[in-house]
């Protein structure tokens, strides 16, 4: 309840002054993982990281760098609560997704699940909250279409083997929605190696999804 009401008052009393974006994600970077490179590369350039690893995503982007203003209203948001910098972070995905996608379609935003209990004890799912506010206003529905069926201690933390193993099992595609033949982008808050991302994009591909990339508000 108390989390509804501090949404209503964040629409009602958006924050004053609004955090200042900095700094944007942008070319150069890998293709696939948009690791930013320090020197001007072809547009087909692909990371070193990228080229041993098999991915089921085929792109990941991010609105900005996870630094400075983003990565405190990323952080305050998630674990402080502060529901009013819901729509900043939404614009944020919003831009993202006008800056690296806007010209393909896409038939819906596809949010990275919360266990139940965290969930819970969260009040909320940030992943959803960000993507049913850009959704609306790039007008792509925003599908809930899986779910974690495992516990996992959070990723922060781990190392990328580390959170591969904790991943492993841990999702499921949810009930009513078929991803066959459709193209799907996955929205979070932030990546770090994009490995909860792609387990989301591989459960979608398995289950028949044509295309799956992911977008999130900032990258590491
Ligand atoms: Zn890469």
């Amino acid at each position: 309840m108390r989390v509804w009401i501090e949404a209503a008052l964040g629409l009602i009393f958006p924050a004053a002054r609004p955090p200042r974006p900095w700094p944007r994600l942008e070319r150069p970077f890998c293709e696939r993982c948009a690791e930013p490179f320090p020197r001007p590369v072809a547009d087909s350039f692909v990371c070193a990281n990228c080229r041993d690893r098999e991915w089921s995503l085929s792109r990941l982007r991010a609105a900005y760098l996870e630094r400075g203003s983003v990565r405190e209203a990323i952080l305050g948001f998630k674990y402080r609560r502060q529901f009013h910098l819901r729509p900043w972070l939404g614009r944020w995905l919003e831009d993202g997704f006008r800056r690296h996608y806007a010209t393909e379609r896409w038939d819906a935003l596809v949010p990275v699940p919360l266990h139940p209990e965290r969930r819970s004890q969260r009040g909320f799912n940030q992943s959803a909250e960000i993507a049913s506010w850009a959704g609306k206003r790039v007008g792509v529905p925003v599908v809930e279409a899986l779910c974690r069926v495992k516990a996992t201690s959070p990723q922060a933390r781990l190392s990328r083997a580390e959170r591969l193993r904790n991943l492993r099992g841990s999702l499921a595609m949810g009930r009513g929605f078929d991803p066959q033949g459709r193209r799907l982008v996955i929205c979070d808050d932030v990546f770090t190696t994009g490995a909860t991302a792609d387990a989301c994009a591989r459960i979608l591909r398995r289950a028949g999804a044509e295309e799956v990339v992911a977008l999130t508000v900032a990258r590491r």
